[in-house]
Parts: C-alpha cells; sequence; structure tokens
C-alpha cells in the first residue's frame, strides 16, 4: 500500500562546506532570495533556507557543517559537496512511520525526530534506490 499523503517535496537538501559561498550561486545567481539563516547547534549545522513557490512551494535548504566531525562534515569528506537528502511532506507522520516499519522499510528512526520544519523520519539511502529520503509533517 502506498503511503497515505504524501504530499509534494518540501525541501531539497545540499551540503556545502561554506554558506556564504553557496549563495553566491544559489542567491546571486540563480536569484533565490534566503528566507532564514540559523544555526542549528544541536545538530552542529547552519542551515540556509531558499523557498520557492509561495506557500505550497518548496525549497533548497543548503546544509553548512559546523564540527567536520558530525555526519554533514563526514558527508562532504566522503562525497565532497553535493546533494545530500529530498524530503517528502505526508499528512500524518506516525502514520507513515507504522506503515514503513510494518514493510520492513529501513528506517533511522523509531520515533520521529523533531527537525527544522516539523517531525520527521528518514529512511536510509538503501531502501530508496540510493538516495536518503526524509518524510516530514510540517509544523501548523
Ligand atoms: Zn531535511
Amino acid at each position: 500500500m502506498p503511503i497515505a499523503g504524501v504530499q509534494r517535496i518540501d525541501h531539497i537538501a545540499i551540503a556545502v562546506r561554506d554558506i556564504d559561498a553557496a549563495l553566491a550561486f544559489y542567491r546571486d545567481t540563480l536569484g533565490i532570495a534566503p528566507s532564514e539563516i540559523k544555526d542549528v547547534p544541536t545538530e552542529g549545522v547552519r542551515i540556509a533556507f531558499l523557498p520557492m513557490g509561495g506557500p505550497d512551494g518548496s525549497k533548497i535548504e543548503l546544509i553548512q557543517p559546523l564540527d567536520p566531525a558530525n555526519s554533514i562534515g563526514r558527508f562532504i569528506d566522503k562525497h565532497g559537496e553535493g546533494q545530500h537528502h529530498i524530503c517528502l511532506a505526508v499528512a500524518d507522520i506516525d502514520a507513515a512511520l507504522a506503515q514503513l516499519q510494518a514493510e520492513g522499510v529501513p528506517v533511522l528512526d523509531q520515533t520521529p525526530r523533531i527537525a527544522a520544519e516539523g517531525r520527521a523520519v528518514f529512511i536510509h539511502p538503501k531502501g530508496a534506490h540510493g538516495v536518503l529520503v526524509e518524510l516530514v509533517q510540517p509544523a501548523e
């Protein structure tokens, strides 16, 4: 059975070494104005949100590691800068997680985590044909 309530792409996350350097392309060349740039100390990252398409649109998130030893830092060490994950918005994250677990999909969270956008669950790339997938129930 399909996951009930997948609505749209919420964001595409790109791991970068330096957000200011990345904004020279995404903001200045492509013209996507960041709505917010903030440090998330609990995750050891700095995030720039670049929304497009209005309230029902999607966004690019640039993620810069503040600690080279965390997961984003290690990702860049191993792969270089680049796409880190895609995120799909769902209506009900608890129902989606229960369904994933029932179907044996390799999830990285056994309960939804509190992410920048709402409550979220990550699916291992081996369960999603090579892409790290995040499902999020956006905060109201
Ligand atoms: Zn994300």
